[in-house]
């Protein structure tokens, strides 16, 4: 007959699994099956000792022994004083490893999901280009909002994007950035607007803490504008995504920057967070240029000459027009649609 420490069963942890922690104890098991110890302090026993006078309660992953002798107790406390402490250190490593292995887990699915979506948008592309095709000559007579100032003064156009106050970084380099001097790059629409000539060749699409001198991400105050682009598409393909994802994913087009390089950039109204992550997972199986998902990252800015190349950062397009408001509903309409 099963021994009544081991009757009733319900254990979470089976008895099995606190050998090791009476082991480290120094808890010599003379029976595993039947969990039977040697008393620790078995020579202190005033009465013969029967095999089966001290016995071992699982007691659910924290083990303890009983001695069914008095004279021994002390001993016996002082053992089941550190099967305890001792059976505290394993539970909470164990929890711990569980909730990395379930954190671990989590960022697998996360990681998969990211990769389904990639590549669904992948073999989505060659329809996606021919269905939405919008080659640049289109673009451009497109645009909602006519484009009558001469090149040079196009990067009025992307301020005109801003609110007067919002304070932007323009730079003629890129690493015009991150030094004390470096705070004259960052200043307000109006100061910029204040300006005969176009303040530089980059600007960055979000805007920033007044007073700093570092693109660093900590100090952007809004993502104002999601700017696409694609180093794969050609000028006369890359058109079709942003149609894509005007039409088909209700984003806000803004302005076409012409870069005077391969590329075109396209401003859309930043959409909203929850978006974020799946349409960079969509861009980048659409060949398209993941970098600007980054927060302070910078791009083009019309109204000057490109060094390598010889020819004219231009805009192509813009949208003067108010926000739809209905549109991030739509936005997660469309979406939910893809994924
Ligand atoms: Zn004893």
């Amino acid at each position: 007959m099963m021994p009544p420490h081991l009757r009733g069963g319900g254990f979470h942890v089976p008895p099995e699994a606190v050998l090791p922690t009476l082991t480290a104890c120094g808890v010599e098991v003379i029976d595993s099956t039947l969990l039977r110890a040697r008393c620790p302090a078995e020579d202190l026993h005033t009465t013969p000792t029967g095999p089966g006078h001290c016995v071992i309660f699982p007691n659910d992953g924290t083990p303890r022994i009983f001695c069914h002798h008095t004279s021994c107790a002390a001993h016996v406390d002082a053992v089941n004083r550190r099967l305890w402490s001792c059976s505290r250190r394993l539970v909470r490593s164990s929890t711990m490893a569980a909730h990395v292995a379930r954190q671990r887990s989590a960022q697998q699915a996360h990681q998969h999901e990211r990769q389904a979506l990639q590549q669904r948008a992948a073999r989505m592309l060659p329809t996606v280009l021919e269905k939405f095709h919008w080659p640049l000559d289109a673009i451009e007579a497109d645009s909602p909002t006519p484009i009558i100032l001469p090149v040079t003064q196009h990067h009025r156009y992307i301020l005109d994007l801003f609110d007067d106050k919002d304070v932007v970084w323009t730079g003629q380099r890129l690493n015009q950035t991150g030094l004390p001097w470096h705070d004259v790059r960052f200043r307000t629409v109006n100061h910029w607007l204040g300006r005969m000539r176009c303040p530089g060749a980059f600007i960055c699409p979000s805007t920033f803490v007044p007073g700093i001198y570092s693109r660093a991400t900590h100090n952007v105050v809004t993502r104002k504008f999601l700017v696409v682009e694609s180093d794969k598409l050609g000028r006369d393909e890359v058109g079709a995504v942003f149609r894509m994802l005007q039409k088909q994913f209700g984003l806000h087009l803004r302005a076409v920057v012409d870069t005077g390089g391969r590329s075109l950039h396209a401003w859309f109204n930043m959409p909203p967070a929850a978006l974020l992550e799946g349409l960079e997972a969509t861009l980048l199986g659409l060949d398209c240029d993941p970098a600007m998902f980054r927060p302070a990252q910078p791009c083009r800015l019309p109204g000057v000459v490109r060094e390598k190349t010889g020819r004219c950062q231009e805009l192509l397009y813009l949208d003067l027009a108010p926000v739809p408001s209905s549109a991030a509903g739509a936005m997660l309409h469309a979406f939910s649609q893809l994924v």
